[in-house]
């Protein structure tokens, strides 16, 4: 379909159309050059971001790029030091992310798409780099909704599991003491059967404020759904596990939920991690001790002290 403007079919003015293109864009476009002995530069730098400053930063920047690492977050320098490094010999695509931070305490997300071509004297890599801070937002925003119960607001059995891995996995490496508390409120259904479903919600969201108000920030409270519930508690031992889990029982026997006294009550199991166990085995011997604090009466902590 023909164009109306006559300057968009122009052919004779490639070059300028090329250079307003590339200074418009909202992004940037570049050439990065490492040479073999290490020294590196942006020897073609254009697009409209605040993201390399103005033409003087760019002119410096031509001639030497350790300015530009300077704003890199130092969490991300090493993992796009390492980024780089893999497209430098592999001659494959160069493709990372990384915290832009503003001498202010600003911060936004970056992201990196380069091809590598293998010249006589170094590497000289043609890419391209985007502001994806809204995009990163999103994700996080994303992510703390499917990690989130939604009733409670605290952690889910997904987020839970997830820490878990992390934690033994830790445990495991630094001999460090790991534990687990597991929660069920005794006779749950009867909340529910007698002063119906609502009050039991209040019930299960009260209980999660008092369990939140108890624990440290290291540890994670997590609804495993239903009436059910955890903590996980990093270089905690057993013996301090079952203190805490003691004061919970007894601050939830006397706490007011709304309704008469000594209604509600919870059984609690807890365990503490053993070098090599694995994550189910963990949960399992977990939740044998719940089962068996349920069997011996309820409104009871029990402890593996095998
Ligand atoms: P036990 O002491 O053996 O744990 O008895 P229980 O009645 O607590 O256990 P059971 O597993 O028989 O019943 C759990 C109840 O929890 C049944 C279910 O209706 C209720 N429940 C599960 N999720 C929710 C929820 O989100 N809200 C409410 N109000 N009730 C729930
Ligand atoms: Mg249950
Ligand atoms: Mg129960």
């Amino acid at each position: 379909m023909p164009v109306d403007d006559p300057s968009l079919n122009d052919t004779r003015h490639d070059l300028g159309r090329l250079k307003t293109m590339t200074e418009r864009l909202p992004g940037i476009v570049f050439q990065f050059y490492r040479s073999h002995r290490g020294h590196s530069r942006f020897p073609y730098l254009a697009g409209d971001s605040d993201l390399f400053g103005d033409a003087a930063n760019r002119e410096r920047l031509a001639e030497d790029a350790s300015h530009a690492f300077d704003h890199v977050h130092p969490d991300d320098f090493p993992r796009v030091m390492v980024a780089v490094e893999r497209s430098a010999k592999s001659l494959t695509l160069l493709t990372t992310q990384f915290r832009h931070c503003e001498p202010g305490g600003e911060e936004y997300w970056v992201a990196v798409r380069a091809t590598p071509e293998r010249l006589r004297t170094g590497i000289l890599w043609h890419g391209m780099m985007v502001d994806i801070s809204e995009q990163v937002d999103y994700q996080t925003r994303l992510r703390e909704l499917s990690d989130t119960d939604d009733l409670t607001g605290l952690a889910n059995r997904r987020k839970l599991m997830s820490l878990l891995g992390r934690e033994i996995a830790l445990s495991n490496r630094h001999a460090t003491p790991l534990s687990l508390m597991m929660i069920d409120i005794d006779h749950f259904k009867r909340i529910n059967d007698t002063w119906g479903h609502l009050q039991g919600d209040k019930v299960l969201q009260r209980l999660a404020d008092l369990c939140r108000s108890q624990i440290r920030k290291e540890d994670c409270l997590a609804r495993l759904g239903g009436e059910e519930f955890a903590v996980l508690m990093p270089l905690t031992s057993l013996s301090h596990a079952r203190t805490l889990a003691e004061r919970l029982r007894h601050d939830v026997a006397r706490h007011d939920f709304g309704l008469p006294e000594g209604c509600i009550t919870i059984s609690t199991g807890i365990a503490e991690h053993r070098i090599g166990e694995l994550r189910d085995q963990f949960l399992e011997r977990t939740d044998q001790c719940l089962y068996a604090a349920k069997h011996q009466g309820r409104n009871l902590v029990v402890a593996d002290t095998r």
